[in-house]
This record gives structure tokens, sequence and C-alpha cells, in this order.
């Protein structure tokens, strides 16, 4: 496969974008938003730089991973020729749908459908088509040019060949695949969620503050961040969302999201994103917030 198109330039459309680029395919980049397309060649472009000023490219290589990347807005024309769609639009199970069924049309029957979803089932998405063989779960972590991880994520249709063929693609990438079952939260989000649901529940019963939470685990575990920070970059909403997708699927109360999450997400507290969360977040500053509303 060397043409491939990317969906949605989002923060991981962009990310995908450039690493296929740079590894040698033809890659079209299609959002319905111009604004998203200027803003994610501009990100790019600033990522290849900082790769470039590391050592880790030429700046010959940063021209011809640019001259690799075209950019739609229109769907039907970013996905002429393509043998791999990576499916990365906001998470949303409707537009998933919609989209997986434009693609279904839009595409010859060959083509391969992935989508980086971080947690809509592969299934699902691949039923409202006529090739559900051909679609598969390529998700992506963020930053994904840093990343070494792609959860590969087989529905319950998906056939042998495709994973293959996926997970070699993953390789050419310099990635690191890893294959998985199509079940709520996948493998990475099934551990990972959890455990940030119970830094906020032991947040909210005051058993430690923020900053002591993120110390045990950063110091105590060797993570590289706390989990308090880490739901702070992937988004409170999304951790949310997530949790509701483990909650629903599995019907286990284990998974119920936090009442503290629930309250900060009504709020608008959203982490980086929205400026605050467990922390505030101002000009890339991390500061505590001063939570004294739920603090005991
Ligand atoms: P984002 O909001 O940054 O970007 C989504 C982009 O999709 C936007 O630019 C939007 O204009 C575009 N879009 C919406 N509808 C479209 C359509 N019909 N056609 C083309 N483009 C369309 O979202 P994101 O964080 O990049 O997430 C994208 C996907 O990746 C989601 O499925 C998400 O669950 C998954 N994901 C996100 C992360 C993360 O850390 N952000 C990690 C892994 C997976």
């Amino acid at each position: 496969m060397k043409n491939v198109a990317v969906i949605g330039a989002g923060t991981m459309g962009n990310g995908i974008a450039h690493v296929f680029a740079q590894f040698g395919y033809q890659v079209n980049l299609i959002d319905v938003s111009e604004a998203a397309l200027e803003r994610a060649l501009a990100t790019i472009s600033k990522n290849l730089d900082r790769q470039v000023a590391k050592g880790g490219i030429t700046e010959a290589e940063k021209t011809q991973t640019l001259q690799n990347l075209s950019t739609f807005s229109v769907m039907a024309e970013g996905v002429k020729g393509v043998e791999l769609v990576v499916e990365a639009a906001t998470e949303n199970v409707d537009l998933k749908l919609k989209i997986f069924k434009e693609l279904d049309a839009l595409t010859a029957p060959e083509v391969i459908l992935a989508t980086n979803t971080s947690s809509i089932s592969i299934t699902k998405i691949a039923a409202v088509t006529n090739r559900p063989e051909k679609v598969i779960g390529m998700h992506f972590m963020n930053p994904v040019p840093v990343m070494k991880l792609v959860e590969i994520i087989r529905g319950y249709s998906t056939s042998d060949e495709v994973t293959n063929l996926i997970m070699e693609t993953s390789r050419s990438l310099s990635k690191v695949p890893v294959e998985v079952n199509d079940y709520p939260g996948f493998v990475a989000n099934r551990i990972l969620m959890p455990m940030i649901n119970e830094a906020i529940y032991t947040l909210f019963e005051g058993v430690a503050g923020v900053e002591e939470i993120d110390t045990v685990m950063k110091l105590g575990m060797a993570h590289p961040m706390g989990p308090l920070q880490l739901a702070d970059f992937i988004g409170l909403d999304v951790c949310l969302a997530i949790l509701e997708v483990l909650h629903d699927g599995f019907g286990n109360p284990k998974y119920a999201p936090c009442p503290l999450l629930v309250n900060m997400v009504m709020a608008g507290k959203k982490g980086v994103k929205s400026g605050e969360g467990f922390y505030s977040w101002t000009h890339g500053t991390k500061d505590l917030v001063v939570a004294a509303n739920f603090k005991k």
C-alpha cells in the first residue's frame, strides 16, 4: 500500500498523516474544516522542525514529507485512488457510522477502512459497510509521531489477511503494533481509565490532594506523569465518555464514573483544552487548582 487517506485533521489526524508521509506514503488529509487543515499543516511542519533539530531526520526528509501530503475538504475527492483509509474524525458514534457508510460507497471494495476510535465498537462501525472483514481499529497514541504503540483492534468479522497487513503497515511506520479483540475500551483504555477514575475517587473522598496523588504514582510507580495530570491531557470529557462506554458495555458498577469527574465536565472543566481541570493550564504552565469546593 502506498496511497492513504486520513480523515480528520485534528490532534490525532495530523499526527497520523505526519507519520505516514514521513515513511514514504502519499497521504491525502481530509477535513470538513479548512481551518483545521491549515492548522494541521502548520503543526506537522513545526513537529518536523523539532525532529530536524534533534537530528532525527534531515532537512531533505522534512521537505519530502511535506511533499507527500495533500489536503482535501471534500471526502469524495480525497479518497480517490487510495488503498487504505484511516478515519480520525471527532469521537461521535453517529458521525463515524455516517462516514463509514459514505466510505463504503465511495471506495473500491478492496480498500481497507481503519478507524482510530478510542472507544467505539469496531464491529458496530463495520456492520454499516458491505466489507466488515476489511474494517479494523488502528488506535494510535498521542502524540503520534512520538508514541511507539498502535493498538490493532480486530472487529468480530475482521479477516486475518487484513489484520496481518495492518500490523505490517504499522511496522513500516516504525511503530509497534499489538493485536487485540474488540471489547469495550479494547486494552489500553480498559486498564488506563479505571486507574484514572480511581485516582479521581481518591481525591473525591479526601484521601489525598491532587499533587500528592500524582506524586505517589510518578515517584512510586515510575509513571512519567500522574493520573490526574494525564486525565487533564487526555481531556476530562474524553475520560468520562470512555468510562461510560466501559460502564454501559460491561454493565459492571466498577466502571461507574466518579461523580466529581461528571461534575467537572458539566462545569466545563475539561483539562488542558479548556484551561482548567485538576490543574490550571495557562500559557502551557501548570498550577494547582485550589479545589476548595470538593476538598474536605
Ligand atoms: P479532534 O477534535 O482534535 O479532531 C477531529 C477532527 O475531525 C476535527 O478537525 C473535525 O473538523 C474533523 N471532522 C469532523 N467531522 C468530519 C467529517 N465528517 N469529515 C472529515 N473531518 C471531520 O479529535 P482527536 O482528538 O484528533 O480525535 C480523533 C479520533 O482519534 C477520535 O476518534 C478519538 O477518540 C481518537 N483518539 C484520540 C486520542 C487523543 O488523545 N486525542 C488518542 C487516541 C485516539
